[in-house]
This record gives C-alpha cells, sequence and structure tokens, in this order.
C-alpha cells in the first residue's frame, strides 16, 4: 500500500485544553470529529504521551479550540512542541474560561471552541479514543477553519537552510532532527510525538 493515501485524509487542527485542580494545560490534536447529531457526541483520539491526555482520562471534562486559517506558527509550538510537564501553557496566551471552568483559546487565531464530557474512552494502545457529550460551544468569529493540508502549505516554515546542510533524518511536522544513519523504525519525535514515518532523510 502506499503510505501516502493517509496524507489524503482531510483534518482541522485543534488546541485541546482541560483543568485538573488549579493545573490548566493544552496540546495540539488533529482528531476531533463530531460522531452523531442527535445527541450531539464528538470524539477525540490523544497520544497517551501528552499531559493534556491524562488530564482529561482523570476529570472527564474538556476544550476543543477550532484553530482557524488565521493561527500563527508560534501557537503551534506553544502547544504543540512543549509540554505542559515542564511549562505553564496559560501563560503567554490569551484565554477565557467557558462555563466548565476549562480555558480555550480567544483570539483570531481560533474560530469557535467546543465543550464537552467524556462517556467513555477506549484504548487504542498510543491513543485513547474519548467519546463525549458536547455541553457548550460558541463561535468566536467567522474566519476559515484550518486543515492539516491548509497548515503544511501555509503556516509551517520552511526548513531553515541550517538543517539541510545537517546529516540525519528531519521531522516534517516540527523540524526536529535526529542525527544518526538510520531512524529506528519505532522511533517517536521527542518533540511532537509523531512516528517514524513522518521523518524524511536530510
Ligand atoms: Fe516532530
Amino acid at each position: 500500500m502506499d503510505p501516502k493515501v493517509m496524507q489524503k485524509l482531510s483534518y482541522g487542527l485543534f488546541v485541546l485544553t482541560a483543568k485538573d485542580g488549579d493545573k490548566d494545560n493544552g496540546c495540539i490534536i488533529n482528531t476531533a470529529i463530531q460522531v452523531t447529531s442527535e445527541p450531539n457526541r464528538i470524539t477525540i483520539a490523544v497520544n497517551k504521551g501528552n499531559f493534556t491526555h491524562d488530564m482529561v482520562k482523570k476529570t472527564g471534562v474538556f476544550n476543543v479550540s477550532i484553530l482557524s486559517e488565521a493561527a500563527k506558527f508560534d501557537t503551534f509550538k506553544h502547544f504543540g512542541f512543549q509540554s505542559g510537564r515542564d511549562v505553564d501553557k496559560a501563560v503567554g496566551i490569551t484565554y477565557k474560561r467557558s462555563a466548565n471552568d476549562v480555558i480555550y483559546l480567544d483570539s483570531a487565531e481560533v474560530n469557535a471552541y467546543i465543550s464537552a464530557k467524556v462517556i467513555q474512552s477506549i484504548d487504542l494502545g498510543t491513543h485513547t479514543l474519548f467519546i463525549a457529550d458536547v455541553t457548550d460551544g460558541e463561535v468566536l468569529n467567522p474566519e476559515a477553519s484550518a486543515t492539516y493540508a491548509y497548515y503544511f502549505a501555509h503556516i509551517k516554515p520552511a526548513p531553515a537552510a541550517k538543517q539541510e546542510s545537517k546529516k540525519g533524518w528531519i521531522c516534517t511536522i516540527c523540524g526536529y532532527i535526529y542525527e544518526g544513519e538510520e531512524l529506528p523504525a519505532d522511533f517517536i519525535c521527542p518533540v511532537c510525538k509523531h512516528p517514524a514515518s513522518d521523518f524524511k532523510k536530510l
């Protein structure tokens, strides 16, 4: 099978946020999908390596901020390329709290948010699939929603020339460079948690 076939699937891009005690956190996901309308229900699949995953699993409550085409690469770096275990991701962003007390991004980069409550979770190995009832939500502005393809074409910067001169493998998602001849097949990007199939040889 041509592995590129999977890249033809269309995805949105979202900031998943949760709150555990006084701790707010968020991460980037591309897996929010409405699965039924009566009742209004969504699923999200979240990598277990994300701190936000553990918070959603524990509290069962989350928000999905829908990133628009106005989203900046810095926002992807802020939520995608560092861990809430190390930094407070609520610092340096513009946010509000919805009725469920969870933060959502309140800026031109997000066109809407959805609040949801987990009703079931399914262990998928690397990820957990959360099935959740939509409890609230609001449209914030008329910007078009960003797709994964739009992110690659217009938001993610091209790799810098100095990276091209290095030897090894580059993560096509975040730009992390693995220095070595052979990339292990089970390698996971330490920065953005994407698998070896998202790397290309320099
Ligand atoms: Fe990466």
